[in-house]
């Protein structure tokens, strides 16, 4: 069941609100009242827009670090605005992430020429004995849970595409947003690669959008952070393999993921969305409760150091609405506060920009192809050459795990035909609230100091509607903050920079996971006919419109860019199944051969797996959760890391648990 933390009954303080429909309400006045915390804000951006003031839209000016330009006003200045600055909080975050990691030089990651003198001096014996592919959520537990088994620690690496993102200087004005997509967006270079070692993968398809993080910790850079549990019915569908059609089987995974990244809820109620979130809860008749987040929300989840159980050093969160964008504090939880710092500990080797093109058996186990991105300052450029290992672990994600398989597929890899099928957008969907008039005070302030009312965590609570009914009917309905870095755009287009009372509603629910990847020139692309027309996304604008209009706000469906979805959340293309017919991994993530002879092994129930070839992450999810998606991936990952030590073929690599 959803983790549920306390009472999930609204609290009002300083709002006379009675559930009346919202929308009726002037902005200023009737029941619900806007806090006068705003008005600094709004006065600020009033004077902003006018004057050529520095302030970046939600944001601060930080005297004596910006450049003011008093001659520009109107849209000029709302660009100048666009500016960002070296903040004392930015400053803080990057020395805390440096003394962290100082054993290691201040950062997790390895030298390339490490790399490059280990495949030269390997001799006849493979490279690594483990090697894994991603250090999102699946291959940052495998290299943090396989290292504490392993006979040799340091023979494990983990090759990771992105580069290493230290908190402080992740982008927070537009421009720096827009150079840190891996490829081109819009115009004639749309899905060209522009920035390899771009921090947000965003894929653009002809029906789906989908976006996910790249760089050392995967999407975790870059998420909300939001910690939820399935419902366990979700568990009793038929796309699971029959291991796991009963949640207990995850049961213990679960708490251990939840214990590692150190999960809470928010004490009381603090920002204004919350609030007026709760209150259209409230109104619509939907329960309302705070999600558990990874972030440090207080000194009591710290040590006297600001160092978290992991010993990395975390500030408590400030409340700046930017965790979509990455955390400048050095508050919110990733992987690179906990996963990743135990498997450093145990020796692992981490070599990041260093992207996985394709693999394939060989003699000592898998020779895998690489293309390292040198950064030279002005140009970005590839390496390429290959390593073998023993045994692989794949955890680049949904796209990234079936795009190398379907590539090792045409290099002759014999996987289930199942491979790119049941692709899932986790039900997603996405609106923007314009003007909404229960004042929501959710746009990102970054790390500056501000002197108005905080914004709070990108999503602090989740709203259940239509709970107890058939599954394609669930949605949760999740308020989120616009991060500062997206403010100045969705000014532009919205044609007015005064966006403050802009909220977002995140949805997440249930789809048909009838999606399929593709390769299409040697790229990942998503595949749904018929998707835009369907029920479910009718159902998804429909809730939608409903908030909108409770929270009294304007909600139109923003096709400047195509009449297309959009999902944070994808799921499957290597699902778990019971056999090569209905699956590419079994539920311990080990690969279905569609082959025999050298290399293939028989698993638990009589299945040909391939040895030392695995899956964890999100790829291997059959069907859409219904709840935000990485506690389940953690969950899963753990438990096949745990088995992992008793498979016979990995005793020569691991301590078994006995
Ligand atoms: C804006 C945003 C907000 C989100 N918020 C939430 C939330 O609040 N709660 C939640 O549960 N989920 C959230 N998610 C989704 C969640 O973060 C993902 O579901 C989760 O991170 C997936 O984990 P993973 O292990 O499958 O892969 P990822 O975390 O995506 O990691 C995959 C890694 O593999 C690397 N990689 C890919 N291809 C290659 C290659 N060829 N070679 C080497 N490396 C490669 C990538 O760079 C990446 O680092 C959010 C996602 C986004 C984009
Ligand atoms: S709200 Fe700001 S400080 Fe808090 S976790 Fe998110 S990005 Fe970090």
């Amino acid at each position: 069941m959803a983790k549920t933390n306390g009472s999930h009954k609204p609290e009002l303080a300083g709002l006379n609100c009675e559930p009346t429909s919202f929308a009726e309400l002037p902005a200023n006045g009737g029941r619900v009242k806007p806090l006068p915390i705003l008005t600094p804000r709004r006065q600020f951006l009033t004077q902003a827009t006018t004057a050529g003031a520095v302030l970046a839209t939600g944001g601060i000016s930080t005297p004596g670090l910006a450049t003011t330009d008093s001659t520009k006003h109107g849209v000029a200045a709302f660009l100048d605005k666009s500016k960002t600055f070296d903040s004392s909080l930015k400053q803080l975050a990057r020395q805390d992430y440096r003394r962290s990691f100082q054993t290691w030089g201040g950062q997790l990651s390895n030298s390339p020429d490490e790399l490059f003198h280990a495949i030269r001096n390997g001799g006849g014996e493979p490279t690594y004995d483990f090697l894994i592919i991603g250090s999102g959520y699946g291959g940052s537990i495998l290299a943090a849970r396989l290292s504490a088994q392993a006979h040799s620690p340091d023979r494990i690496a983990i090759f990771e595409r992105g580069r290493e993102w230290v908190p402080g200087t992740f982008p927070d004005r537009f421009s720096d947003l827009s150079a840190q997509t891996r490829e081109t967006i819009f115009g004639p270079q749309r899905k060209q690669l522009q920035n390899p070692l771009g921090l947000f993968d965003v894929r653009v398809n002809d029906e789906i959008d989908v976006m996910a993080g790249s760089g050392l910790g995967g999407t975790s850079l870059i998420n909300a952070s939001i910690a939820l549990r399935p419902s366990p019915d979700v568990f009793w569908e038929p796309e699971w393999p029959s291991a796991l059609r009963d949640m207990a089987a995850l049961e213990p995974y679960y708490e251990l993921t939840e214990l590692t990244l150190d999960m809470g809820t928010i004490p009381g109620t603090r920002t204004r969305k919350v609030q007026a979130q709760q209150q259209v809860a409230e109104f619509l008749g939907y329960r309302n409760e705070r999600t558990w987040l990874s972030i440090a929300l207080n000194r009591a989840m710290l040590d006297a150091e600001s160092r978290n159980r992991h010993g990395v050093i975390q500030r408590p969160c400030t409340y700046c609405g930017d965790c979509i964008t990455g955390c400048n504090i050095g508050a919110k939880g990733t992987l690179t506060t906990s996963y990743l710092p135990l498997a450093k500990r145990n020796g692992v080797r981490m070599f990041t920009q260093t992207e996985v093109r394709y693999l394939e058996p060989c003699a000592v186990g898998w020779r895998v192809h690489f293309t390292h991105w040198q950064d030279n300052g002005r140009t970005i450029d590839p390496v390429h050459d290959c390593v073998t290992t023993a045994n692989v672990v794949l955890g680049a994600g949904s796209l990234g795990t079936t795009e190398l398989l379907l590539r090792s597929q045409q290099h002759g890899l014999s996987v289930s035909s199942r491979l790119g099928c049941k692709w899932s957008t986790n039900g997603d969907g996405l609106g923007i609230l314009r003007k909404a008039k229960t004042c929501p005070n959710a746009v990102g302030v970054g790390a500056y100091p501000i002197d108005f009312a905080p914004v709070g965590p990108s999503v602090e609570t989740t709203t259940f509607v239509n709970e107890h009914g058939p599954l394609l009917e669930r949605l949760l309905i999740q308020e989120g903050a616009i991060p500062r870095a997206a403010a100045n755009f969705f000014g532009l287009l919205f044609g007015n920079p005064d966006i403050d009372n802009t909220l977002a509603i995140l949805a997440v629910g249930h789809d048909t996971a009838e999606g399929k990847i593709r390769l299409v020139d040697n790229r990942a692309s998503v595949f749904w006919p018929g998707v835009q027309d369907s029920e479910h996304r009718a159902r998804l604008q429909r809730t939608i419109a409903r908030f909108a209009e409770a929270h009294g706000a304007n909600y139109r469906v923003i096709r400047a860019f195509g009449d297309r979805l959009s999902t944070v959340h994808p799921l499957g293309g290597c699902s778990m199944g019971d056999s090569t017919e209905s699956g590419v991994v079994n539920h311990l993530g080990q690969v279905f051969a569609n082959c025999g002879g050298h290399g293939v092994e028989i698993d638990h129930e009589g299945q040909s797996v391939y040895e030392g070839l695995y899956v964890a992450d999100g790829s291997i999810v059959p069907r859409s959760l219904g709840a935000n998606p990485y506690l389940t991936i953690c969950a899963l990952s753990e438990r096949i890391a745990f088995h992992m030590p008793n498979t016979p073929s990995l005793a020569k690599f691991l301590r078994s648990w006995g």
